[in-house]
């Protein structure tokens, strides 16, 4: 039978393009969306296809309404296969103490976290439901899960996506779609570039950080039908650190 596609937000770098790689090489026709970076996106779009993977580019902004709407009904359009698995990956951070966060860090982050969930999730999950079969995995973070300083907004936007995960996998559980947060903890990305290594590695039981293959590797598997039963949950891959 052939694999649902597999919509993965935010994927031109990072973990997103880790998730987009691994799910291609499961069988999955990938649909790779990203908001600006289209040189990142069409090298992870080419890496795919050299391996013999078979992607589709979807350039939109997530916190875009209109805009994602517009996309996601061009995408149900144009190929008859179903989204079966969405990943919600598209994340950004605007850290600041709270004392000195601005409004428009505070709704910066809300706006790509929990707008973008919704604008990207809302029309995808009764097309899923209809078909009996879905996965939606959602990329949470440590954050969300004990609250990071410096970083209110991006711990409250994650902690709503665990929120919405597991009201959203009550909706859904006998349709048989699946919803399910994954909270990784430092992971080696553009997002950590300005983290202080030395500060932050004792913070690790691990003493490292995690590569994006390290979550990759478990949104993988949450999309498979070895996966059926598991829905609802909050998932770390941090190394210990909660
Ligand atoms: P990166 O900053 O490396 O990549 C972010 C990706 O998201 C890019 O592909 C970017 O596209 C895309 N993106 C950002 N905003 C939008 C938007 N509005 N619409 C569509 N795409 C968007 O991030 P990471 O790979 O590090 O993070 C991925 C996810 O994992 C995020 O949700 C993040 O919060 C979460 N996370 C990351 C951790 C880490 O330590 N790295 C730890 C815990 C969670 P473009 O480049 O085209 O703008």
């Amino acid at each position: 039978m052939t694999k649902p596609r597999a919509l993965v937000t935010g994927a031109s770098r990072g973990i997103g393009a880790a998730i987009a790689k691994d799910l291609a090489a499961a069988g999955h026709a990938v649909i790779l969306n990203y908001r600006s970076n289209d040189e990142a996106a069409g090298a992870v779009a080419k890496a795919i296809t050299d391996a013999g993977g078979e992607v589709k580019l979807a350039k939109f902004d997530v916190g875009d309404h209109a805009a994602t709407h517009a996309a996601i009904a061009e995408l149900l359009a144009s190929d008859e296969r179903p989204i079966g698995v969405l990943v919600n990956n598209a994340g950004i951070a605007r850290d600041n103490v709270f004392p000195a966060m601005k409004m428009d860090e505070w709704h910066a982050v809300m706006r790509t976290t929990l707008d973008g969930f919704y604008n990207v999730t809302q029309p995808l999950a009764m097309p899923m439901m209809r078909k009996r079969w879905g996965r939606i995995i959602n990329i949470s973070s440590v954050s969300g899960v004990n609250g990071t300083r410096g970083q209110v907004n991006y711990s409250a936007a994650k902690a709503g996506i665990i929120g919405a995960t597991k009201a959203l996998a009550k909706e859904c559980a006998k349709r048989k779609v699946t919803v399910n947060c994954v909270a990784p903890g430092l992971i080696e990305t553009e997002m950590i570039a300005d983290v202080r290594m030395d500060i932050v590695k004792p913070m690790i039981p691990m003493q490292r950080v995690g590569k994006p293959e390290e979550v990759s590797s478990l949104v993988a598997f949450l999309a498979t039908d070895a996966a059926s039963y598991i829905t609802g949950q909050v998932i770390g891959v941090n190394g210990g650190m909660a």
